[in-house]
């Protein structure tokens, strides 16, 4: 089939509205938002429906082109963008964008691939119920990629990753069959539970479609604290203190770095400081009940309780829903400011809970030997031992010649990540990013097993080729 053949017989299974083949129309495509991975597509093809979907990709199997599924394009390891030979169509899922259906009852809710997670959020509170899946980009990622990509966020520690709150999925298979388990069962040992081979597989699998997402109370009581402490060892012997103290409602535990609240305020018009002084390190603590009474005195006496112990110096509690919101600012702004600082290697890279303060203080120094002046930004969700480990470029330095250095950085965090019993990739996942990371970082059988489920659900390998695998 001719290029153009292809297109028209992609045009009718979408409507040629949906197959955009002119450069202007691809761009945005095909470039994510920080311009770190840029591709080629023959098309960029919008299925409105499953069936649709499926039709596209038994028709890209057959003429064995390569598909690149996306969603909110806001992925950080450029697994959503394709390579560079103009071969492969890139399959938007943003038209699958509806709530098919609430069910308060069975506290579930049924959405497809394309609807934002903030539309998620934004459902389940119409009938009252949290969805708690939050990240910083909630606002245009989508339910699809989230669950792909297994995504992590802010709320790890209470309520799981991305697969966690999921109990269904429908996924269309590359020979165009659908794989439909949108059932709502808390309890079904039916054998391999298939939909957890589809999260996290990036779209090398299948493509999901729709999802039977959990819904949860909605708190009735929200309280945020801003800890400055002196060690990361404090902040996990706070976390202590709080589970202790709260258990489950202890919904955020994010650490930061003075040198990040320093970017923050430095880049951020109209932010403040929420503590007299500068601390070493901070905590932001948020506990969230069910119950609107109690929780300001359970923060009161956990926050007395750690300071009485030497194991904060200072704490905020924010008044409120403004100050609640700046707080919150100057955690989810870190990411971003970084590149008014310049150059910025990444490492997202996860350790068991207790080797935190060995891993902050072995990969400090050793990126430090690397290269003296760099600007370590360590923060994130701690709690989950997860530690978006960044290293922004010496003051005045080259920015190009201080990214070249990306992989060296990355091989000497890696190893020590590795030797903790790490993995290199916490929630972001491994995209083209990674992929050559993983044979090194993977043990061999588990990789052979992955091999060996590609090859059964995409003989063809024509589902987003070159990423993870
Ligand atoms: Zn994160």
């Amino acid at each position: 089939m001719t290029d153009a053949d292809f297109v028209a017989a992609l045009a009718a299974i979408v409507g040629a509205a949906n197959v955009l083949t002119a450069d202007d129309a691809k761009a945005g495509y095909l470039v994510e938002p920080r311009d770190l991975y840029r591709g080629r597509a023959l098309a960029v093809v919008r299925p409105a429906s499953t069936d649709e979907t499926a039709r596209v990709l038994a028709l890209c199997d057959a003429q064995r082109r390569p598909v690149v599924p996306q969603g909110g394009n806001t992925g950080l390891v450029g697994g959503q963008i394709p390579d560079a030979s103009g071969r492969a169509v890139l399959l938007s899922l943003a038209r699958m964008n509806r709530v098919r259906e609430i069910d308060s009852a069975s506290n579930t809710m049924i959405v497809e691939a394309g609807v934002t997670l903030a539309a998620a959020q934004q459902a389940a509170e119409t009938i009252d119920r949290l969805f708690p899946l939050s990240l910083a980009s909630e606002g245009s990622c989508t339910i699809g990629g989230n669950l792909s990509t297994n995504a992590g966020g802010t709320a790890v520690i209470a309520y799981g990753n991305a697969r966690d709150l999921v109990l269904g999925l429908e996924v269309a298979l590359a020979d165009g069959r659908v794989l439909s388990s949108l059932g709502k069962l808390r309890k079904d040992n039916t054998g391999y539970d298939l939909k957890h081979l589809f999260m996290g597989a990036e779209g090398t699998l299948g493509v999901i479609t729709a999802a039977v997402l959990k819904l949860f109370p909605r708190p009735r009581a929200i309280e945020t604290a801003f800890v400055g402490l002196e060690t990361p060892a404090q902040a996990l012997a706070l976390l202590e203190l709080a589970q202790g103290a709260a258990g489950g409602a202890v919904t955020t535990f994010e650490l930061l770095p003075r040198i990040g609240v320093d970017f923050v305020l430095r880049h951020t018009p109209g932010a403040r400081d929420p503590l007299a002084d500068a601390h070493p390190w901070y905590v932001l603590l948020e506990l969230s009940s069910g119950s609107p009474h109690g929780l300001a005195d359970t923060m009161t006496s956990i926050l007395e309780n750690a300071l009485e112990q030497g194991l904060a110096q200072d704490a905020a509690v924010a008044a409120s829903r403004a100050q609640r919101d700046a707080f919150w600012a100057l955690r989810e702004r870190m990411s971003d400011v970084q590149r008014n600082e310049g150059g910025s290697i990444k490492h997202d890279v996860s350790v068991p809970l207790a080797r935190v303060p060995a891993f902050l203080e072995a990969a400090s120094a050793a990126v430090l030997r690397l290269e003296p002046q760099a600007r370590i930004v360590a923060f994130g969700h701690v709690g989950d031992g997860n530690i978006h480990f960044n290293v922004s470029q010496p003051v005045g330095a080259d920015k190009a010649a201080f990214l070249a250095r990306w992989v060296e950085m990355n091989e000497v965090v890696h190893a020590i990540v590795m030797e903790m019993g790490g993995s290199i990739s916490a929630e972001h996942g491994v995209g083209q990013l990674k992929r050559d990371l993983l044979p090194a970082a993977k043990d061999p059988v588990a990789l052979a097993v992955m091999r060996a489920i590609k090859a059964t659900l995409d003989p063809n390998g024509v589902l987003n080729p070159g990423k993870v695998i």
